[in-house]
C-alpha cells in the first residue's frame, strides 16, 4: 500500500513537472524541490550528502555488506539506480558497482579536488550519489561507482 502511495505521489510529481517545463532549465530535474523541502525530508547525513554533493565517512555504511538480490534505490526519491550484481567489493569502505541501471543516472563533472572526476547524479532528482572512476573490474565494464550508502536505500528481491 505505501509502495502504491509512493507511485501516485510520483506520478502526481511527473505530471507537474511536465506542466511546468518551459520554465525550467536545463539543469532541472524531473524532481525538484526547495532545500528547505529536501531538508524536511531527509536525514542530516542524507541532505550532506544528495544534496550539498558531501561524503560520508568510510566503511559508515550499512549497505557495503550487503549481498542479497535487490535493487538499491535513491533515498531521495526512491528511482532504482544500482543491482546487487552488479556490486563488487572495491575495498575502499564505500558501496561499489561496476554499473548502474540503464537510463537512471545522469552525470556532472566535478573539480572540487584539483582534477576531473565524474560525478554520479540520480537522473531524476539531480541527488550527489558519488563519483565514477575506471579502475574499475576488467572481466566486466572496468567501470567503479563507488557511491555513497546514504545516497541509497535497499530494497531486496521478493522471494
Ligand atoms: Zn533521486
Amino acid at each position: 500500500m505505501k509502495k502504491l502511495y509512493l507511485l501516485f505521489t510520483l506520478v502526481i510529481l511527473a505530471c507537474n513537472t511536465s506542466a511546468q517545463q518551459e520554465t525550467k532549465s536545463d539543469q532541472d530535474f524531473e524532481i525538484s524541490k526547495t532545500e528547505e523541502e529536501w531538508k524536511a525530508e531527509l536525514s542530516e547525513l542524507e541532505f550532506y550528502v544528495l544534496r550539498k554533493a558531501g561524503t560520508e565517512e568510510a566503511f559508515t555504511s550499512s549497505l557495503n555488506n550487503i549481498k542479497e538480490a535487490g535493487t538499491f534505490v535513491c533515498a531521495a526519491c526512491s528511482n532504482p539506480l544500482y543491482k546487487t550484481k552488479h556490486k563488487f567489493d572495491s575495498g575502499t569502505g564505500w558501496p561499489s558497482f561496476d554499473r548502474a541501471i540503464e537510463g537512471s543516472l545522469a552525470y556532472s563533472a566535478d573539480r572540487k579536488l584539483g582534477y576531473k572526476r565524474d560525478e554520479a547524479l540520480c537522473g531524476k532528482c539531480g541527488g550527489h550519489l558519488g563519483h565514477i572512476f575506471n579502475d574499475g573490474p576488467r572481466e566486466t565494464t572496468g567501470e567503479r561507482h563507488c557511491i555513497n550508502g546514504a545516497a541509497l536505500d535497499f530494497i531486496p528481491d521478493e522471494k
